[in-house]
């Protein structure tokens, strides 16, 4: 599994170090899924769908998660298979 998320999130503290917030900046994180598979839990990128229904103002809120890292295209392999 590729390093992408850990070098992103670094890259981003970086950057947020040097941006001026209204409060003191304490920490970045990308947004991940905790996924069960097995017995084993991992994390994976995701993508936000949004489903609407005929007559219903609520919407609702699906993921779908990634089969590849988005950032540089490497397979995401199951726990198993890896
Ligand atoms: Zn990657």
């Amino acid at each position: 599994m590729c390093d992408c998320i850990k070098i992103l999130e670094e890259k981003l503290h970086e950057r947020c170090l040097e941006t001026s917030f209204k409060k003191p900046f304490e920490s970045v994180e990308i947004e991940q899924a905790f996924v069960m598979t097995g017995n084993v839990m991992t994390t994976k990128t995701y993508s936000r769908a949004i489903i609407t229904l005929t007559g219903q103002k609520k919407k609702i809120d699906s993921n779908i998660m990634h089969s590849h890292c988005p950032f540089c295209g490497e397979k995401i392999a199951d726990p198993e298979t890896a």
